[in-house]
């Protein structure tokens, strides 16, 4: 080889979702009709207001470096979002990034000292336990269901090597929402063992109980402030993936590093890219309405019909937007793994995630998003039924 990689290479890891789209997308080439619900992605383009807001800026000769940090407008939108949340955040403290994934990247990179130890969420995001192993850290793994997490087992995991928690609330992939009386004890452990808080947020937005509202943050509770990364972007809920725009509210101290790790990595965000975000936080709000009552119906039709199958049980998520359905029992008829199942359900055009892309305690479950259309929901669940009432049966026991 002329090329010899540095050993922490070896400690990266893609994401599940990427890989199944991408065996999809190879069977569709060969003509198969597949129902994508694996992606993490609404279907809704992106606002007109908000790509016109783009274009505009591009159009005005916005085309040059901007300034690391990010636009001072975007900023302040974002820091008076977060005071509407009751948060007291300030422009200064925010970071923009290219999407959530960097803030994250850089988040890790900026708190994580090999040999520490990082309490990480399982099932969870797979970029977390890939970044900490990157750092030279140790992901912990807790548990995290559509109900909640168990506070007596964050705790027994920690160890004076434990410096980071990592939060996601919505969560990617149960849906379980934090509540404040579970962030306020949180709050207590984290001040206890001086943990730092990384809190993704991506699905702050997207929340089924009540008006539209955000969930609650850490950011929000004074004794976490000034040990809180706040992570968040316009991907989910603004429907702005590919534009990739994000950000980080971070505690003061470490806004100049963190914007130095910007400058290395990416120098800044497009400006046009972040006038589209602008446009997103202070112009009308109905678009991002319309999208959020479209998933509440999405998820309706989605969660209702997978408990309808046998063998499968669905909780209806409370945000984010997947389902995350229960099939051990489908699991147990047939004798197979979690991996196999959804390998059989995209041999029937279903391309879904088996629940171990997120972790070890995701055997046993399917991540279905319902960012998908109705029809593509629809089909999707016409392809399980099938496969689950005439398909599934006990595999031969070997003797
Ligand atoms: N965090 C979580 C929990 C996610 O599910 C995703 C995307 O699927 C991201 C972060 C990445 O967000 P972005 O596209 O803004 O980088």
């Amino acid at each position: 080889m002329t090329v010899s990689l540095a050993e922490r290479m070896q400690e990266l890891r893609g994401e599940g979702a990427l890989d199944v789209f991408t065996r999809a997308r190879a069977r569709e080439a060969k003509g198969q009709r597949i129902s994508h619900l694996e992606l993490g992605e609404p279907d809704f383009p992106t606002p007109a207001h908000i790509v016109e807001a783009g274009v505009r800026s591009l159009r005005e000769g916005e085309t040059r470096y901007g300034p690391p940090a990010g636009i001072a407008t975007l900023q302040e939108a974002i820091a008076t979002a977060f005071q509407a949340q009751g948060i007291p955040a300030t422009a200064e403290q925010v970071v923009i990034t290219p999407g959530a994934k960097p803030m994250l990247f850089y988040s890790i990179l900026a708190l994580v000292e090999p040999g520490d130890e990082v309490l990480v969420p399982n099932p969870g995001f797979p970029i977390y336990p890939s970044a900490v192993r990157f750092a030279g850290g140790t992901p912990v793994f807790y548990g995290v269901t559509g109900a909640g997490i168990d506070l007596h087992e964050i705790a027994a995991l920690v160890t004076p090597r434990t410096r980071v928690i990592i939060l996601n609330s919505p969560h990617n992939p149960t849906g379980w929402v934090i509540e404040l009386a579970v962030l306020e004890e949180l709050a207590q452990l984290a001040t206890r063992h001086r943990l730092s808080v990384i809190s993704d947020e991506v699905y702050s937005r997207i929340t089924y109980a009540g008006p539209p509202s955000r969930a609650p943050s850490p950011a929000a509770i004074a004794s976490l402030r000034d040990r809180t990364i706040v992570v968040d972007s316009f991907s989910k809920w603004a429907a702005m993936t590919g534009w990739r725009l994000g950000y980080g509210l971070l505690p003061r101290a470490i806004v100049e590093r963190i914007t130095t790790l910007a400058v290395n990595g990416h120098t800044c965000v497009p400006t046009f890219v972040q006038r589209a975000g602008v446009a997103a936080l202070i112009g009308p709000c109905g678009p991002a309405e319309e999208m959020l009552h479209q998933l509440h119906a999405r998820r309706k039709l989605l969660v209702d019909g997978l408990a309808r199958l046998p063998g499968v049980r669905c909780a209806a998520p409370r945000g984010a937007f997947y389902a995350f359905p229960d099939v051990s029992e489908l699991l147990e008829n047939q004798g197979i793994s979690t991996d196999t199942l959804a390998s059989r359900l995209l041999d029937q055009g279903v391309a879904a995630l088996s629940g171990t892309a997120f972790g070890s305690r995701g055997e046993g479950f399917l991540r279905l998003s319902f960012g998908a259309s109705p029809k593509v929901i629809a089909e999707a669940l016409t392809g399980i039924r099938h496969y689950a009432t005439t398909i599934a049966k006990p595999e031969p026991s070997v003797p």
